[in-house]
């Protein structure tokens, strides 16, 4: 009996949205199976301008254009104290740090056609991009959890057992794409998933209506950047992203020994943290709540194989690090983008095995071991970050990994030699870099290697 669909998409998020577009379109029949009933809340909230080029590509930018989301032009860092940096051979370090920032319009980006991305209501973005997906063909089943993914009763195909209410039924594929997030649903099946051994972040977040985004940004016209408040604390620090003219998302993010130590309800820990950097707090406080406080934790982990016969892992369910620089819908489109060339070549071959799928694998493990690498020394020496966007001779480089450009075959070279100033700081306890040593050690250059 033939199988009821080539692909059996789990998860209707940006990444099963998006390969489910690709293949629908290329001609392959596709289902994609979604828990929730949509629009639905999702945190991760800003983009980076790696996203364009796949929604071009996939016919839904002039949908997202048309959403009418702020537009994102560029991301700003502040500090409340005046951090007195050495400056240690580095040029435009500026020794009072309190505020750095990057404008994408310094950087032409390959198929990237214009000088901005968006922040976007993930409720309503993703709704766009599933509709896109079933207006392309794709059959999209919401409020449909898959169970199980059974790949051993026929070696030609994938059973799922999924439940839509009280009803347990079956689908069958040739093969299984899984977008299912954080919940890394084939992942945790298959035992392949693997704690980070060094992230285990903690975010508390919530949206605000009326905060005055211009009193906390670096300049006029700005007010619409990302910015990324650090706190006094390391490892910790605070998200501002526009959703609307007058509704601001924002996130606490720190180590989860803090959150377990603190033995307090979010609501109170949020109030804690931001009540550290008094500006932040004083205009929050003449802001309105409008969102319950929501926590997201145990989010750092990788897969020891990210593919296999008859499946394919994309977006969160393959691998999540740390949302400090907005990569993670960036990663969700790229890799259906590069999995689906995969697939569809697998079909035209006539077989879904694990071989077809090498040059996907390969190809997301380089660009998230360069995410990993460049997040791991943002921790572990943020002035060497500062140091970079402010220095002309690496400023391009760096925003190029902050433009989410990573899916070409080069490893940036500002990555290389911050990697190497890592190594001598942490080698020599006299270096004037030293004392700002934070405490996440990840090893340099060899996760998902
Ligand atoms: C604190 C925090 C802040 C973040 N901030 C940002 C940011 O600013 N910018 C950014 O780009 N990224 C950010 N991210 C990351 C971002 O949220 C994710 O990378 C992105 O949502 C991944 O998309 P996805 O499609 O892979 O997964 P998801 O968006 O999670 O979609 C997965 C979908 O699968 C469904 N599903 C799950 N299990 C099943 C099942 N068994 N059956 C059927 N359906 C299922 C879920 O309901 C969900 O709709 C942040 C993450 C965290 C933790």
């Amino acid at each position: 009996m033939q199988p009821d669909f080539d692909v059996a998409v789990i998860g209707g998020g940006p990444a099963g949205s998006t390969v489910a577009s690709y293949l629908a379109g290329a001609g392959l029949s596709v289902a994609v199976f979604e828990s929730e009933s949509f629009p639905r809340p999702h945190v991760g909230e800003s983009l980076v301008p790696a996203t364009t080029p796949v929604l071009a590509e996939i016919g839904a930018l002039d949908k997202i254009d048309a959403a009418g989301f702020p537009r994102k032009y560029g991301a700003a860092w502040t500090s409340a104290e005046s951090r007195d940096i050495p400056h240690n051979g580095f040029t435009g370090l500026s020794h009072d740090f309190r505020a750095a920032e990057v404008m994408f319009v310094e950087r032409d980006q390959p198929e990237v056609d214009r000088d901005f991305t968006y922040h976007v209501d993930r409720g309503r973005f993703d709704q766009i991009l599933l509709d896109h997906a079933e207006s392309r063909g794709a059959k999209v089943f919401t409020r449909t959890r898959v169970l199980r993914a059974d790949f051993d009763a026929d070696p030609d195909r994938v059973e799922l057992t999924c439940r839509t209410g009280d009803e347990t039924f079956h689908h069958s594929a040739r093969m299984v794409v899984d977008a299912s997030g954080r919940q890394t649903m084939l992942g945790r099946q298959l035992r392949l998933k693997v704690p980070d051994p060094v992230f285990d972040q903690y975010a508390v977040h919530t949206w605000f209506e009326g905060l005055d985004r211009t009193a906390l940004a670096t300049a006029s016209g700005k007010a619409d950047y990302i910015f990324v408040h650090f706190l006094p604390l390391k490892d910790t620090w605070v998200w501002q992203i526009p959703i609307t003219d007058t509704i601001t998302s924002v996130g606490v993010v720190t180590q989860k020994h803090r959150f377990t130590e603190a033995a307090t309800d979010r609501e109170r820990f949020f109030w804690d943290f931001v009540g550290s950097r008094p500006d932040l707090e004083s205009g929050l406080r003449l802001a309105r709540r409008v969102r319950p406080f929501k926590a997201e934790g145990d989010y750092s982990y990788s897969m020891t194989e990210m593919c296999g016969d008859r499946f394919v892992m994309i977006g969160d369910a393959a691998r999540f690090v740390d949302p400090i620089f907005s990569s993670g819908v960036s990663v969700a489109l790229n890799s259906a983008r590069l999995a689906a060339k995969d697939i569809i070549e697998a079909h035209r071959a006539g077989g879904f095995t694990k071989d077809r799928f090498a040059v996907y694998e390969g190809k997301l493990r380089r660009a998230v071991r360069n995410w990993y690498e460049f997040i791991s020394i943002y921790y572990r020496l943020n002035v060497l970050f500062t140091a970079f966007v402010q220095d002309p001779r690496y400023r391009v480089d760096v925003l190029k990994m902050l433009q989410g450009d990573f899916y070409d075959t080069d490893t940036p070279a500002a990555l290389t030699a911050m990697r190497e100033i890592v190594l001598a700081v942490e080698q020599d306890p006299d270096h004037l870099w030293h004392p700002y040593l934070g405490t996440l050690r990840a090893p340099l250059a060899v996760a998902d290697s």
